[in-house]
């Protein structure tokens, strides 16, 4: 039996039982993945008991013998996978690493222009809700009705109209590729601070799959969870004139003491996006999604902007007249995990909004291929034409669990063994 079976078996239960969720589903979740074995246990390790405030020689606490060689390695490795001049990999997460950048950046009531919520922006991009539209003034730029693409025009008027002092590109729903030299020409024609948000598709950037912002961008922002198949974490990389600002934003002017297993696990799981392994992963990522897109536009289904050129596909459902909620709400009880997700120019409310939004990084690193992306279109097509037939859902369940034992999940057994 192990320490935690022993001591704890209640929540030893139910990580076993996530443990069996994560395995037996297909899980489409835009935002989630599967991490290695070397990255669970560096997350799990004995780090977790230190406390290091402050970088890699100038730390508030003794004993960082080992603490700064292992944040130092955790640089080293995302200088050299991003080619970036400065990194700090001490923010918690996506959205503090977000608050920290415009901490380091602005002052209370500043202007700052991102991709409208609705539109695929994130939360921390100005939405009314977060910090980031409370203590600055937010504002926010659409797709194209049309296209459901960018309109850099309508971005350059944006910006000419209100002057931001920073402008945000990146999203969480959005499934093209931005031009980043285009932003990077109206932030400088407004005298603009340019950040990026690369959170969903760092991984891709980080195996040559999608161009890279960091050439263009002042600062660039990741979460390391998502496509990157890291741990929980976020970083920043930016150029070197803004280093000082960036640390001192990080820490002490929005965090305390760093997480250490993480910066461990984001050391590991740097050298495992440096290696030739991961540059397959990543092609194999976009290629998926193509797939996965190709397949539901053959059966009829009406994709944002006609498709998708990186990891991510958000599915219109607006035609159908079906709730997007019951419709995930039944793939889920199907065995395929995904979310319902605003669409741009939604008419419907954001707790039942349009669409779906679906993602390939999860099963393409449990080794699903283009053929098995045929397979997952059609099981959400027949879902989708049987949506009230339990016995049916309950059907397609088991054949996905039957299905997925091909594809053995990295990291999980742990507790299971
Ligand atoms: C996921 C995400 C974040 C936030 O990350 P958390 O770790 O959930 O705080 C920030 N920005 C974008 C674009 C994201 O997709």
């Amino acid at each position: 039996m192990n320490a935690l079976q022993a001591t704890d078996p209640e929540i030893h239960a139910l990580i076993c039982q996530e443990e069996e969720r994560q395995s037996d589903k297909i899980r489409l979740i835009a935002s989630e993945n599967y991490v290695s074995n070397s990255v669970m246990q560096a997350t799990g390790s004995v780090l977790t008991n230190k406390y290091s405030e402050g970088y890699p020689g100038k730390r508030y606490y003794e004993g960082q013998q080992i603490i700064d060689q292992v944040e130092s390695v955790a640089i080293a490795r995302v200088k050299a996978v991003f080619a970036a001049e400065h990194v700090n990999v001490q923010p918690y997460s996506g959205s503090p690493a977000n608050i920290a950048t415009y901490l380091a950046f602005l002052q209370p009531g500043d202007t700052i222009l991102g991709m409208a919520l609705p539109h695929g922006g994130h939360l921390t991009h100005g939405a009314p809700v977060s910090i980031s539209g409370r203590y600055f003034r937010a504002e926010s730029y659409s797709v194209d009705p049309e296209s459901k693409r960018l309109d850099y025009d309508q971005v350059r008027k944006r910006a000419l109209e209100c002057r931001p002092r920073l402008l945000v590109a990146g999203h969480s729903a959005h499934p093209r590729i931005l031009d980043f030299a285009k932003f990077r020409q109206i932030a400088d024609e407004v005298g603009a601070i340019f950040m990026v948000d690369m959170a969903h598709f760092s991984g891709l950037v980080a195996g040559g799959a999608h161009p890279s912002p960091v050439p263009y961008a002042d600062v660039v922002t990741t979460t390391t969870h998502k496509s990157l198949r890291g741990p929980r974490g976020a970083m920043i990389l930016c150029r070197d004139q803004y280093a000082a600002a960036i640390d001192k934003a990080v820490f002490p002017g929005l965090q305390g003491g760093p997480h250490d297993h993480t910066t461990a696990a984001i050391a590991v799981a740097m050298k495992e996006a440096a290696s030739d392994a991961f540059k397959d992963y990543a092609h194999q990522v976009v290629k998926n999604a193509r797939t996965l897109a190709k397949t539901l536009l053959d059966k009829g289904f009406n994709l944002v902007t006609g498709g998708t050129d990186n990891h991510l596909l958000l599915v219109d459902l607006s035609a159908t007249g079906l709730s997007s909620k019951k419709v995930a709400k039944a793939l889920d009880r199907a065995g395929i995990v995904l979310n319902y997700n605003t669409i741009p120019f939604d008419t419907r409310k954001p707790t039942d909004p349009g669409g779906i939004r679906m993602g390939a990084c999860a099963v393409t690193s449990r080794g699903f291929k283009e053929k098995d992306m045929v397979f997952v279109g059609d099981i959400i097509a027949a879902v989708i034409a049987r949506l009230d037939d339990e016995a049916f859902l309950a059907k397609t369940a088991a054949h996905v669990k039957e299905y997925c034992r091909q594809f053995p999940a990295p990291g999980l057994g742990h507790l299971l063994a």
